[in-house]
């Protein structure tokens, strides 16, 4: 028997004041698969993490993790029992807290009970030397680092991550894109990641969802969708890359 996907999504709905913002939309992740969802600003993205964070409620539909029904009429897991990492533009870092806690802060019992994940971790970001760091005496890109580990030491099975490149400075992103990259393929996580940047996505992804107006317009990996766009306003999303 194959194993189920890491992450079902079907016939997600979400509605605000009437008007659908996420609409009839279904994909899967698999594991150690990067998945992006792209599309233009207020296409529904980041509603549709936030459904599969568990944050939100949708309508009507299904996310299954690991085959397991998360959400449906019937059921509702909360946030911290669906084994989903979250990770945001803002980094939202811990200003009170060290680098150690900060990382630490997913697991039980903080660093003390933690050290020897928290150091690898950090070894593994190029980051052992700022372990007693606070936020603030960091860069954008090392708090982005952080951030990242903060999120995979729990090693959740899922990873989502909403534009979390697009606070840095522009000359570091392509090189924190690859590091960010070459982590999570390490670790086997599977990731949801938001962004509307289409360079982005053919960077990163195994597989992308293109978004507009709520809808899933056309999915697959990076290359069929630059090859074959659906129609014309998808050609010209991705016209830009170079
Ligand atoms: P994206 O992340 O693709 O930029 P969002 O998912 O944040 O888009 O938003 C999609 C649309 O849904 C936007 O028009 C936004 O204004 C609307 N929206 C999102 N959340 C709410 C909410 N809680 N109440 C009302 N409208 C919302
Ligand atoms: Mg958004």
């Amino acid at each position: 028997m194959t194993a189920p996907p890491r992450l079902e999504v079907q016939s997600l709905t979400r509605s605000f004041n009437g008007q659908a913002v996420v609409e009839n939309v279904s994909f899967s992740v698999e594991a150690g698969q990067v998945a992006c969802l792209l599309g233009p600003s207020g296409c529904g993205k980041s509603t549709t993490l936030r459904l599969v964070a568990g944050v939100d409620m949708p309508d009507s539909g299904h996310i299954l993790v690991d085959g397991k029904t998360m959400c449906d009429a019937a059921t509702h897991v909360p946030p911290e029992r669906r084994s989903v990492g979250l990770m945001f533009q803002d980094f939202a870092l811990f200003p009170h807290l060290p680098v150690s806690e900060n990382v630490a802060f997913g697991l039980k019992g903080g660093f003390s009970a933690n050290r020897d994940r928290v150091r690898e971790l950090l070894a593994r970001v190029q980051m052992s030397s700022h372990i007693d760091s606070y936020p603030h005496q960091l860069s954008g890109g090392e708090q982005q680092r952080v951030a990242l580990i903060r999120a995979l030491a729990p090693q959740p099975r899922i990873l989502l991550m909403d534009e979390p490149f697009s606070g840095l400075d522009e000359r570091l992103r392509d090189g924190i894109r690859d590091e960010t990259l070459a982590l999570l393929k390490e670790e086997g996580t599977a990731v949801l990641l938001v962004t509307h940047e289409p360079d982005e996505a053919m960077r990163m992804a195994d597989q992308i969802l293109l978004m507009r107006r709520g809808r899933i317009v056309q999915q697959g990996a990076p290359y069929n969708l630059y090859n074959a766009p659906v129609d014309r306003e998808a050609a010209g999303f991705f016209s830009d890359i170079n």
